[in-house]
């Protein structure tokens, strides 16, 4: 079958989850035996999330060839176990710095390079590039209709149709049919809007998948087709559901997937098979138990930072039949007010990955407290990186023990990284880089110390795992912190790197340098994040 593209626009307002609609039709086509390939196209100038923060983008997602992307594609992979890469992500900035490469080496033979053509054909190339005859190219076009910015992404997709047909294309349009008390109503006037605005674009959505509260009563849906030029079948209800894995069987319930197949004229008759799908939703509606899990972190008030870090939470919870209650902890606040109360309630301490001085020393309290009170102890990255500073300067003394992140420091336990091995090649670095693209990013090895806890955990001896960061623990403090009890149980291949440390005499305290919330899945729980819910549990019967 020759590849089919489906578009994704969104209109009305933006957080409406077009990321998981998105990732959760991807799904609904894998679960009737077809391949898909998920991409999003954001229309910022930025070349790519890297070097935001974390309050303006929410998490920046990591894929094993090294890309930081939009935190949509956690939930692509998520949904479909389909690794995205590099060629995944693509922004407004991604596209013109090409397009102005090419017109700097002269490739545009002399012509003037404008937005239609030149950077309309750069979006059709991205969308078609790097493919592997998939039968599905699901694209999500970021931001809402309508914004000056995403016109060059609707124009391109526009064209594509043109370009290939209706057989191979299918907008989709996410709008918001909001409930308004006073009147007592639901309002299709917004939906109705931002078709108009789409049609002013040129594209016609084949179908509108409308989110609501409530049930859209048969009545209003036809409407909305009627004003829209979509028969009533394909004006799809998204009614807000109460765990995210839902929504594959809530879509399906409502047609979804049927339409999008008779669009392409493609059979419908077998069902798809979605057990897997109402099996984890079931556990997660029918906990056996809770756990109670601190993160103590600096994005705290904002979830979005920390996406992938709750899903896996959450995954972790599902391998273990519980809830998973999350108990937020400023680490700036908690190291202000020096009370651990809040730390006595939870059955398991969690540090995140983090940048910067500001919390720092809470985050190390928080790891202090842990140890000290053999609570289940997870650290991810930064986390790992303040819970080894702890020990250098608990266990073994070093009072002086800091990351050069935060300035010089008489013993750098933690410390820029300037030279390491990628593959065959040596990647290298110096403070005066460029900050965008430069951390050690992507998929590396790490070979596991037999008898670890961590190679328990993995069963198996070298594991590939994700990173985005800078510093690195030195490992030449390695022989004075081990002796400490600290031990380092994953390393680089050559040795060079720790990659993951465990306490000795602990029941659970780990710290990882990767981001192994990236890599888990609802169908799949990260073997770290199920063995840590399990260790909280255990601890939770403790107590
Ligand atoms: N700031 C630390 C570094 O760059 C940790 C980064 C992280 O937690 N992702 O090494």
């Amino acid at each position: 079958m020759s590849t089919k593209f489906i578009f994704i626009t969104g209109g009305v307002a933006s957080s409406l989850g077009k990321g998981v609609a998105s990732a959760a039709l991807g799904a609904l086509l894998q679960a009737r035996g077809y391949s898909v390939r998920m991409r999003k196209f954001d229309p910022y100038l930025n070349i790519d999330p890297g070097t935001m923060s974390p309050y303006q983008h929410g998490e920046v997602y990591v894929t094993d060839d090294g890309a930081e992307t939009d935190l949509d594609l956690g939930h692509y992979e998520r949904y479909t176990n389909v690794a995205a890469s590099k060629s995944d992500s693509v922004t407004t900035g991604r596209i013109y710095q090409t397009v102005l490469q090419r017109e700097r080496k002269g490739q545009y033979l002399g012509a003037t390079v404008q937005v239609i053509p030149h950077v309309t054909d750069m979006i059709k190339e991205f969308i078609q590039a790097d493919l592997n005859d998939e039968d599905f190219v699901l694209c999500e076009i970021g931001g809402t209709v309508g914004d000056i910015e995403s016109l060059p992404f609707i124009e391109a997709i526009r064209q594509m149709r043109q370009d290939i047909g209706v057989e191979r294309t299918l907008f989709v349009h996410l709008t918001l049919v909001p409930y308004i008390s006073s009147a007592a109503e639901l309002k299709t006037k917004p939906t109705q809007h931002s078709v108009k605005e789409l049609l002013a674009s040129g594209i016609q959505p084949d179908l509108l998948l409308c989110r609501s509260d409530r049930e859209i009563p048969a009545d209003a849906r036809r409407k909305i087709g009627l004003f829209c030029n979509i028969r009533k079948e394909r004006v799809i209800q998204a009614i807000d559901v109460d765990t995210i894995y839902a929504t594959p069987l809530t879509y399906h319930d409502e047609g979804f997937d049927i339409e999008v197949l008779k669009h392409f004229g493609l059979p419908t008759d077998t069902p798809p098979d979605l057990s897997a799908w109402s099996d984890i939703v079931e556990r997660i509606r029918r906990p056996e138990g809770t756990v109670r899990i601190g993160v103590v972190g600096k994005y705290v008030e904002l979830k979005d930072a920390y996406k992938s870090l709750i899903d896996a939470l959450n995954h972790g919870g599902i391998a273990n039949h519980v809830k998973v209650e999350i108990e937020w902890i400023e680490a700036e606040a908690f190291e202000k007010s020096g009370t651990t109360e809040r730390l006595e309630n939870v059955h398991g301490i969690l540090v995140p990955g983090g940048f910067g001085e500001r919390g720092s020393e809470g985050k190390i309290l928080a790891a202090k407290f842990a140890r000290e009170h053999k609570l289940p102890y997870f650290g991810i990255c930064f986390g790992m990186q303040m819970a080894v500073i702890e020990a250098a300067r608990s266990l073994v003394g070093w009072s002086d023990a800091g990351s050069t992140e935060f300035g010089p420091t008489m013993r750098p336990v933690v410390g820029l990284l300037t030279e390491w091995a990628k593959g065959n090649t040596v990647e290298r670095r110096s403070s005066e880089d460029n900050l965008g693209g430069t951390m050690r990013l992507g998929a590396y090895p790490a070979a596991l110390a037999p008898g670890s806890k961590a190679a328990e955990i993995y069963a198996d001896s070298l594991i590939h795992e994700r990173h985005r960061h800078r510093y690195e623990i030195n490992v030449a403090y390695r022989k004075e912190i081990e002796a400490a009890g600290l031990i380092f149980s994953g390393l680089s291949p050559d040795g060079r790197l720790p990659e993951i440390v465990e306490l000795k005499d602990h029941p659970w305290f780990i710290g990882v340098q990767f981001h192994p919330e990236l890599k888990s899945r609802p169908m799949a729980p990260h073997p770290l994040f199920s063995a840590f819910i399990e260790a909280a549990l255990t601890h939770s019967r403790l107590v």
